[in-house]
């Protein structure tokens, strides 16, 4: 299997863009169900999720719409969490069911705050779909409802995924390695 070079970094490819798909499917399909009936509205978080927002989105066979928001840089962080602000949130999601998607949960302190921001907005319900989840990371309880791969603690990158700003193109995903 051949490694590639993202900058300084070596990375070796592990998750194939078919094993993605399938596992997107899968998600999916557990949306099509727990939402037939509704009109969810998918809230993607830019940068990293637009790969998953795309895959995810095609196999949905509900009624939906989909809306994408970007956090700001970290503004400093206290007790409860980190301190991000959500940008370009422009329709109201009063009584709406939001599935914020998101490209990877890895301590839980941005869903957390985002998911503090959204509650004030009064939705119907608010769910999180996640392209990766690494449960050994997190500091804060999160509950991630739809997550296609959970993961070790380890960087990854490819689908969405960058190391400095490199790497988001790939169609397979990548260890860095040590
Ligand atoms: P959290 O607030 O859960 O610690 O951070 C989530 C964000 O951290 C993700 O949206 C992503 O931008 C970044 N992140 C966390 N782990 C990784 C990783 O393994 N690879 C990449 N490329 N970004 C990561």
């Amino acid at each position: 299997m051949s490694n590639i070079k993202l900058h300084d970094r070596e990375f070796v490819r592990t998750i194939s863009n078919e094993e993605i798909v399938a596992e997107v499917k899968r998600v999916a399909a557990a949306m099509n169900r727990d939402y037939a009936g509704k009109r969810p509205l998918l809230l993607g978080v830019l940068n990293g999720c637009f790969m998953f927002a795309a895959e995810l989105m095609r196999n949905l066979d509900l009624e939906c719409e989909v809306s994408f928001v970007k956090l700001s840089s970290y503004q400093g962080v206290d007790s409860t969490g980190a301190v991000r602000e959500m940008l370009g949130l422009s329709e109201s999601i009063a009584g709406r069911d939001v599935i914020i998607v998101e490209d990877i949960v890895d301590t839980g302190l941005t869903m957390k705050s985002m998911l503090e921001t959204l509650e004030a907005g009064n939705p119907a319900s608010v769910a999180i779909a996640s392209l990766f989840v690494k449960p050994s990371r997190l500091q804060v309880p999160v509950t991630v409802k739809y997550s296609a791969f959970t993961i070790p603690d380890r960087f990854i990158v490819g689908y969405g995924l960058d190391y400095d700003g490199l790497g988001r193109n790939l169609p397979d995903v990548y260890d860095v390695v040590e």
